[in-house]
């Protein structure tokens, strides 16, 4: 079989056809034919077949070569057309050939017909082939120009040779203005020479480079590009150009930077926030290891800002705060980080020192600019500041201790009257690690069983007979020491187990006094503490009458001692308890009476039935002077209200004498009994009976 060759002849004589036909069969084809002789039917057949080859006859009756090319050019195709004829002219064949034939043939002459086809469709498949490659060369010269990112070719040295039109929009150079530059020509100055280096050390050793870089627009706006330099390569493998692909990336690059400095900065105020401070404090800290300095954490704390923040309303306090951190930043030197860690708490560290004496200087002039009142819309706010001081390495290690640390000395200032600055000190910290080895034993106490109670009995000042007993709680901790109830109650309070401790003693007391209180037919009753926590929560009250009605004891044997604390809250819930307390019939008293407020309209809300005087006023009294007058005049307002009165705290013969002349009734005091346990209360009381 040889080799396919689609054939189209035209011609007039189908003798010639077959000449010719039998002349390829020789040359090694195995062709395929149509002869044509007029227009139409080689329109149709060019159109109809897909042809390697045309043969034209030079002469035809209807129809002529220049009219036979004609046809070919019409239908677009680009086949090789040889001409076969008898005698012509050489005239004829050259026009011939310029009008587009390939080759002429000598009818008689055919021994050069298959050598030439050969050639003939060597060429033309390099035609085909060109014309691709010229087609593909259209499409993507196309492609540059409509396309959306900046594209760049350089000579391997780097010589702009041609950028398309985006870049133009988006530098603002033209492609005349950009020709002939050198790549990096729109780069900043100061970063050209670093990133050619880059660049051409990656592109000599046939690699891709890429990286975000800035750039300056003609008319001199900076701007980010992403940048991808990529090096083409000619047959031989060597670097024939440099292909640059740019991306604007500004506007992603400026909202990063903005995210950035949100994730870093306090939008109120503009200084650092926390997670920048930390990142300042802990580059700081290394440098300060490396230079062997010290560095110095500031815990600023406005004094009383929330009662401005509360009362006034936001605005105010916003206000407050940015002239604050205005008043913080005057005091830092360069090179110190102020922060504002949330709320009205600042942290500034000063790095670089050589001792104490700066971070105090500072910390001094903080607290004196806060002297000045703050003017606020026609108003004067006194807010002072309070400021505890760290140092590294002295004082902590690493900036989560060093700023715990700070605050735990800025405490300190607000416990010892604000308006101040505090260094750490050992001691504080030890106060710390008490207060959670406290908290930690505190919240088994109840489960551990290691809560006792005492009773100090109440007694009749007039015949020293025990009309009543307050009981109250003590721990007994596992190194055998006694903890008073004001050495762990507040904590209690703060760590939300109060409740628990209460309760218990509330049973306690309950069960081991149930007796006595029964045999004493109504001639003893029993005080109760209780935290304004109690009264908080909801259906306490059915909590105490379940207790009563489990030990036996009758509601008016009860007093449940609360503090002016609770009746000056208002809370609803609170109220609702009390109500209901005073419904099942239980004594209310105010324990620690004129400690608290002098508002005295709780008296008359409050269905109460005893005031306990506190023991600062008793210890104080003498004959006629302040407290005595003061303690004379609660009992002429309690006799107002209806109200008994007990004086707590009674040491001396005097007082009990000074007492007695007022009115008083009722009392408490070490001068009676200290408090003492159920075993020696019983005693008492029993003695007591036996002696009537
Ligand atoms: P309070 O209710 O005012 O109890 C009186 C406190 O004064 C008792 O201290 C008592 O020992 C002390 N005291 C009594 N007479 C004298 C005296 O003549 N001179 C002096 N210097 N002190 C005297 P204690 O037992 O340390 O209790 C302190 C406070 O702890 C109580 O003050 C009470 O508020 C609270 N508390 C005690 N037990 C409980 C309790 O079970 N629950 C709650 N929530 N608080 C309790
Ligand atoms: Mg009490
Ligand atoms: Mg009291």
């Amino acid at each position: 079989m040889g080799t396919p060759l689609k054939v189209l002849f035209v011609e007039d004589s189908e003798a010639d056809t077959e000449l010719t036909a039998a002349e390829l069969v020789r040359g090694g084809f195995s062709p395929e034919i149509q002869q044509v002789e007029t227009r139409d039917d080689m329109h149709n057949a060019l159109a109809n077949h897909p042809w390697d080859l045309i043969i034209c006859d030079y002469r035809l009756p209807r129809f002529s070569a220049e009219a036979a090319l004609d046809t070919l050019k019409e239908s677009g195709k680009d086949l090789p057309f040889i001409i076969t004829s008898g005698a012509v002219s050489a005239e004829d064949v050259v026009s011939l050939l310029k009008r587009g034939a390939h080759d002429f043939m000598n009818k008689n002459a055919l021994a050069r017909l298959v050598p030439a086809i050969e050639r003939e469709l060597r060429e033309a498949s390099i035609r085909e082939q060109r014309r691709r490659a010229d087609a593909q060369v259209r499409v993507l010269s196309q492609a540059l120009e409509q396309s959306p990112v900046s594209v760049i070719i350089t000579s391997p040295e780097g010589e702009i040779q041609y950028v398309n039109p985006c870049f133009e929009t988006v530098s603002g150079y033209n492609a005349s203005e950009a020709i002939g530059q050198t790549l990096g020509f729109t780069l900043l100055e100061e970063d050209r020479l670093q990133i050619m280096e880059q660049i051409s050390s990656a592109v000599n050793s046939g690699q891709q480079w890429r990286s975000e870089v800035c750039s300056l627009r003609a008319n001199g706006e900076l701007y980010w590009e992403n940048v991808k330099v990529s090096p083409l390569t000619d047959i031989d493998n060597r670097l024939s150009h440099n292909l640059i692909l740019k991306e604007d990336i500004t506007v992603r690059r400026n909202y990063e930077q903005q995210l950035l400095r949100q994730a870093h900065y306090d939008d109120l105020t503009g200084l650092a926030n926390r997670v920048r401070l930390i990142e300042q404090l802990t580059q700081a800290l290394q440098e300060a290891t490396q230079r062997q300095t010290l560095v110095a954490v500031l815990g600023i704390d406005l004094d009383h800002f929330k009662n401005v923040n509360d009362s006034v309303g936001h605005s105010v306090g916003d206000f407050l705060l940015k002239e604050a951190a205005a008043r913080l930043t005057r005091c830092m030197r360069p090179g110190d980080t102020l922060a504002r860690m949330g709320g009205d708490e600042f942290v500034a560290v000063l790095p670089n020192l050589n001792d104490n004496t700066t971070a105090e200087k500072i910390a001094q002039s903080i607290v004196e600019q806060f002297t000045e009142p703050f003017f606020i819309i026609g108003r004067n706010y006194f807010v002072t500041c309070s400021v505890g001081i760290a140092i590294y390495p002295n004082d902590a290690s690493n900036p989560h201790l060093l700023l715990r640390n700070a605050d735990l000395a800025m405490y300190q200032c607000k416990d010892q009257g604000r308006n101040q600055f505090q260094f750490f000190t050992q001691e504080i910290n030890d106060q710390l690690i008490d207060r959670l080895d406290l908290e930690e034993k505190l919240r088994h106490v109840v489960k551990r069983n290691e809560l006792l109670l005492h009773y100090q009995p109440i007694f009749n000042l007039a015949d020293n007979t025990i009309v009543g007993f307050e009981a109250l709680v003590r721990w007994h901790q596992t190194d055998g020491t006694i903890r008073m109830p004001n050495n762990f109650i507040p904590v209690a309070e703060d760590i939300g187990i109060i409740q628990e401790i209460d309760s218990w003693v509330f049973k306690t007391a309950c069960r081991e006094t149930a007796k006595l209180l029964r045999n004493s037919e109504g001639g003893l009753r029993l005080a109760l503490n209780i935290s304004p926590r109690q009264l908080e929560i909801p259906g306490y009250a059915n909590f105490v009458a379940d207790q009563l009605q489990a030990y036996k004891i009758n509601a008016d044997q009860l007093e449940i001692e609360i503090t002016e604390r609770v009746l000056v809250n208002d809370a609803n819930t609170t109220n609702d308890n009390i109500n209901a307390l005073s419904e099942l019939g239980i004594r209310l008293s105010v324990d620690d009476f004129g400690t608290g407020y002098s508002s005295l309209g709780y008296l008359q809300r409050y269905p109460l039935h005893t005031l306990k005087i506190d023991r600062s006023f008793v210890a104080g009294m003498h004959e006629s002077d302040n407290s005595h007058r003061l303690v004379d005049t609660i009992f002429l307002l309690a006799q107002g209200l209806g109200l008994d009165v007990v004086a707590e705290g009674i040491e001396t013969q005097e007082q009990r004498e000074l007492l007695l002349k007022i009115g008083c009734k009722q009392a408490q005091g070490f001068l009676f009994s200290l408090p003492i346990a159920i075993d020696e209360l019983q005693q008492k009381i029993e003695l007591q009976l036996h002696s009537l």
